[in-house]
């Protein structure tokens, strides 16, 4: 039997018995992610390289760029049977499910080939460069410049918030290719090697102590006629694609994602009910309200993201409906940070040194909440899209619609 006919539940099977043999087993406890560990990347490449030789890689990518072609099925199936196995998670965002679908979507047939073949052997992390010092909502008015030079574009500009940048070995890349077009029409989406000469990368440390995220300058950063994705000046088609995927994998809709973060206590994404066991609280009535509140909300946020993708697929929704994903799952991690944080009392913030680690992850998530409203599109941006294009409400104003880019008033000019 050919392997694209298999069952779910053989293929289920034999993915039982290939981890079983091939992965190291983790315990609750061993679950953590340390942002300042940076051997962590070296160790999920080396995860990755093993799923693709166990041939248990890009479940849902095609098989003509090393995936297997198979439904979502049977990556849900694969992210159930790998629930407690030690898995290549970080590779998940935006590697996996926003810059290799991007790229399948957009890209040439060599990009499709050489980078989701890369990634999915475990070579190449990809990440996202499009946000800028200026602003991230207004992706279109990005203005970090390329221009052409022959057979050769010459890259100047700056990016900002580009997660595990300084891991990666490519970015997705806006830039601005015509100046004299409206804003959305002069812009090119390139490929660059994070660490092309003329590229300046630093890290920036957030309010919880990570320092996951970059900032990159661009001074005559050269890039080959081949590293446009799409077509030159039609990168915002590109971009729109990117957001897309972004929307559905921040909101947990993602078939290209492996392998799923269990909930467990001494991660920042703890469940309530683990906190208040683990706290001793559970017979506190207001507590037990919290929870009941919080699992409402994560249950409905499931059955959404399980309708939404469901309808995307068949086309009964648009694509810009994945912003309702975005904006819900932006809503739960509130509610399960504010409500994380009260359960878990006093001892959130104030824990004793050597026995309340598990709880110091609370407090320092509670600081990090405003990410989520933030991360792929804030929340405002992604009402103001449900409303415009899922909803069919009016356009809000933009006085720089259908003006040459160049004529556009920015603050500076
Ligand atoms: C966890 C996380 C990961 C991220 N990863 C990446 C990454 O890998 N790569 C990358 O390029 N970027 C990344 N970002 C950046 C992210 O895309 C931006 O933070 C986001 O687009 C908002 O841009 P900004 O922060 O510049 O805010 P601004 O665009 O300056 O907006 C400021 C505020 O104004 C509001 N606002 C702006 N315009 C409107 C409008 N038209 N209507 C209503 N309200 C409006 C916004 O909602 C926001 O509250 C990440 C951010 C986070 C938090």
């Amino acid at each position: 039997m050919s392997e694209a006919m298999e069952t779910v539940e053989a293929f289920r099977l034999r993915a039982r018995v290939w981890l079983g043999g091939n992965l190291p087993r983790l315990e609750d406890h061993e679950i953590r992610d340390d942002p300042e560990d940076d051997a962590d990347w070296v160790r999920n490449r080396e995860l990755q390289k093993l799923l693709y030789e166990g041939g248990f890689a890009g479940i849902c990518f095609p098989r003509e760029y090393g995936g297997l072609g198979l439904a979502p099925e049977y990556q849900e199936a694969f992210n159930q049977e790998s629930a407690h196995y030690e898995m290549p998670l970080r590779l998940n965002i935006p590697t996996f499910s926003i810059c290799a679908p991007t790229i399948l979507d957009m890209g040439s047939e060599q990009q499709k080939r050489d980078h989701i073949g890369g990634a999915l052997r475990g070579e190449e992390v990809l990440v996202q460069l499009l946000s800028e010092p200026s602003g991230g909502s207004d992706l279109a008015g990005v203005i970090t410049r390329a221009e052409r030079d022959g057979d050769t574009w010459v890259l100047n500009g700056a990016k900002t918030w580009s997660t595990s940048a300084y891991a990666a070995d490519w970015g997705l890349c806006l830039a601005r290719t015509d100046w004299d077009a409206p804003k959305h029409r002069g812009l090119t989406m390139f490929l660059v090697p994070i660490r092309a000469a003329g590229i300046t990368l630093r890290r920036v440390r957030m309010t919880n102590g990570a320092n996951e995220f970059c900032e990159e300058f661009f001074d005559d950063v050269i890039l080959p006629a081949d590293a446009v994705v799409g077509q030159v000046n039609e990168g915002w088609a590109v971009a729109s694609r990117q957001l897309v995927h972004e929307r559905t994998a921040v909101g947990g809709g993602s078939p290209y994602m492996s392998g799923r973060r269990r909930r467990s206590i001494g991660v920042e994404s703890a469940t309530p009910l683990e906190i208040a066991r683990r706290a001793g609280r559970m017979d506190d009535p207001g507590v037990r309200e919290d929870i009941g509140a919080w699992y409402v909300q994560h249950r409905v946020h499931e059955q959404m993201v399980a309708r939404l993708s469901a309808g995307m697929k068949s086309r009964l929704y648009p694509p810009p409906a994945a912003s309702m994903m975005r904006l819900m799952h932006a809503e739960v991690s509130w509610l399960t940070a504010d409500i994380g944080l009260r359960v878990g009392g006093s001892q959130a913030v104030a824990y004793p040194a050597e026995d309340g680690k598990e709880f110091s992850d609370i407090g320092r998530g509670w600081l990090m909440r405003q990410g989520g409203s933030l991360g792929g599109g804030s929340t405002e941006m992604a009402r103001n899209i449900i409303s415009e294009r899922v909803l069919g409400m009016p356009r809000e104003y933009a006085a720089d619609r259908d003006v040459p880019f160049s004529q556009v008033r920015r603050s500076g000019s």
